[in-house]
């Protein structure tokens, strides 16, 4: 079995028993994804896990977010900070409700025409609600991919190659797609941490430049 491939099923096993349970990982409805995915940016879970139940009940789906007014999205908000993103989201509701039958797009390339919606946000649209073979980037997965694949031959690689890489990890089926990504930011979120990576118990160090011999 490659490295990778190898990489790939340590993260998967890893992911069965240390995942945490959240509730955006119980659904696949396009929208609940994409409101987790948009308050997650910026935004402790610990924090979002508060906001996110409250802001569905009162808009629990594009149409009812589309006809709400500014300031009823600005006080769903409110606390969460960086206004932008709902601002952004409410922008987003308006356009597809208006062109697209209230039904988010499936793919990439699409979603990334959205308002406030980049490729890191459009690929996990695809991925965790569509369950799309393709890749997610976030700061989490980059930093993980980077250590990873990257740390003794190109220090700084480039957010282009670090998507490149990534794309040939994420497994062809739909649903182990939908676990890889969750498990790779995961990862970056609980063990390959910013400051310190806690390499001794990562359970892809003997895949990892950066990891491996470390104990
Ligand atoms: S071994 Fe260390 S650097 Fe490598 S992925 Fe794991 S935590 Fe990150």
């Amino acid at each position: 079995m490659g490295q990778k491939a190898t990489f790939t099923r340590r993260l998967l096993a890893w992911w069965r028993r240390a995942a945490r349970d959240l509730p955006w990982r119980h659904t696949r409805d396009p929208y609940r994804v994409l409101v987790s995915e948009v308050m997650l940016q910026q935004t402790q879970v610990s924090r979002v896990l508060e906001y996110y139940p409250r802001f569905l009940e009162r808009f629990p789906n594009l149409e009812t977010l589309a006809r709400a007014r500014p300031r009823a999205v600005r006080e769903a908000w409110d606390g969460l900070g960086y206004y932008a993103r709902a601002r952004n989201l409410h922008a987003l509701a308006k356009h597809v409700t208006r062109r697209n039958d209230a039904t988010l797009p499936e793919r990439p390339e699409e979603l990334v025409r959205l308002p406030g919606v980049g490729p890191y946000t459009a690929g996990a649209v695809a991925s965790f609600a569509y369950e799309k073979p393709v890749p997610a980037v976030d700061t989490n997965v980059a930093r993980v991919v980077r250590r990873a694949f990257f740390a003794s031959r190109i220090s700084h690689p480039a957010s282009r190659q670090v998507w490149e890489l990534t794309r040939t990890l994420v497994p062809k089926n739909g649903k182990r797609a939908w676990r890889f990504n969750q498990a790779i930011m995961e990862l970056g979120a609980l063990i390959c941490v910013a400051r310190k990576p806690k390499c001794p118990e990562c359970p892809v160090r003997r895949n990892c430049k950066t990891g491996k011999g470390k104990s």
